[in-house]
C-alpha cells in the first residue's frame, strides 16, 4: 500500500536538539539516559540544545518537579541554551494551530467516554488498526451535537485523519509506517493534547533533531500528519532510542530499586559515575 506521507531521515545540520521532560516526578535513569543522548547528539553537531518543560497535563504536572528535574539534568552534566520554555506559557500558539485546523474543516467534537471507545474499538472496522478510534462522533449532525452538549458532557476535539498512511525513516529504528485514526488534539478537560503541543513547539523552536524514548515511536506519524496539515516544517531527524529496562526485561519501575539519581547517590554513587554507567549501558561511552 502506498503512503500518503513519508518523512526521510535527513541531516539536521546545526539545527537545535531538545529535551522535553514532563514535570510529573523525579526523572528515572531511563529518562536521564535519553536526555544525555539527545544532548550529546546536539553538541556533537555543534548545535544548540533546548530545554522545554512539558507541563501541558494540568492534572499530572507539578511545579515542584520542574526545578528538581532541571537540577538532576545539570548534575549529570547537561547544559542548555537560553531559559527553558514552558508549554503552559504557550497556549496561544496551540490555540492558533487549532484555529487553523478548524478553518480547514479538520476538527470535530467527540463526546465518547473511554469505555465507549474501548467497546466500539474492539469491533472490527475495516482499515483501522486495533484500538483505533472508530469515528463514532465523526459525522454527528448539529442537532446530535447539541443534544450531547446539553447532557453536560464536555467534548474532546479530534482531527479528521482516519485512514491516512504515514511513514518515516527513524534514525535508530528504521522505517516506521502507520495508519492513523482520528486522534485527539484537545482533551475533554480542556488541556491541549501532547501531539498538538509537541508539533507546534518543535516547529516554532526550529528543532532539527528529536531524540526521545522508543515508547513515543508510535506518536511520530500523528505529528508528521499535523506538520503537514499545519504547513510547518518537521524536524529533519527523529531518533527513538531504546528504553532502559530492569533486570527482568520490563520497563524501569520503582520495584527495580534505585532508579532515580537521588536513590543512586544515596547508595554512594556520584552523579558522574551514574552518567558514565548510563552511557556505558548503551556501549557508547
Ligand atoms: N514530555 C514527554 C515525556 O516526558 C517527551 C516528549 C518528547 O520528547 O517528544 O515523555
Amino acid at each position: 500500500m502506498t503512503l500518503d506521507l513519508f518523512h526521510p531521515d535527513s541531516d539536521p545540520g546545526q539545527a537545535p536538539g531538545r529535551y522535553a521532560p514532563s514535570p510529573t516526578g523525579r526523572l528515572h535513569l531511563g529518562n536521564l539516559r535519553t536526555a544525555l543522548l539527545a544532548w550529546r547528539s546536539a553538541r556533537d553537531r555543534d548545535a544548540p540544545f533546548l530545554m522545554r518543560i512539558e507541563d501541558i497535563d494540568s492534572g499530572r504536572s507539578r511545579e515542584q518537579w520542574v526545578e528538581v528535574q532541571l537540577d538532576e539534568l545539570r548534575q549529570i552534566g547537561l547544559d542548555w541554551d537560553g531559559e527553558p520554555v514552558r508549554q503552559s506559557d504557550r497556549h496561544d500558539l496551540y490555540r492558533e494551530a487549532l484555529a487553523k485546523l478548524e478553518a480547514d474543516g479538520l476538527l470535530y467534537e467527540c463526546f465518547c467516554t473511554r469505555a465507549e471507545i474501548r467497546e466500539a474499538a474492539s469491533a472490527p472496522h475495516g482499515e483501522l488498526p486495533e484500538g483505533a478510534y472508530p469515528g463514532t462522533c465523526r459525522e454527528l449532525t448539529a442537532a446530535e451535537r447539541g443534544e450531547r452538549r446539553a447532557s453536560g458532557r464536555p467534548p474532546a476535539l479530534r482531527v479528521r485523519a482516519a485512514g491516512a498512511r504515514v511513514g518515516f525513516e527513524d534514525h535508530t529504528c528504521g522505517r516506521v509506517e502507520k495508519t492513523l485514526d482520528d486522534f485527539v488534539v484537545r482533551r475533554n478537560d480542556g488541556d491541549f493534547a501532547y501531539n498538538l503541543a509537541v508539533t507546534v513547539d518543535d516547529a516554532e523552536q526550529g528543532v532539527g533533531e528529536v531524540v526521545r524514548g522508543s515508547d513515543l515511536l508510535d506518536t511520530t506519524p500523528r505529528q508528521l500528519w499535523l506538520y503537514d496539515r499545519l504547513g510547518l516544517a518537521a524536524p529533519a531527524r527523529f531518533s527513538h532510542v531504546p528504553l532502559m529496562l530492569g533486570e527482568d526485561g520490563e520497563r524501569l519501575a520503582k520495584r527495580h530499586g534505585a532508579i532515580t539519581l537521588e536513590e543512586q547517590t544515596d547508595v554512594g554513587k556520584s552523579p558522574d559515575e551514574v552518567r558514565k554507567e548510563l552511557l556505558a549501558s548503551l556501549e557508547i561511552a
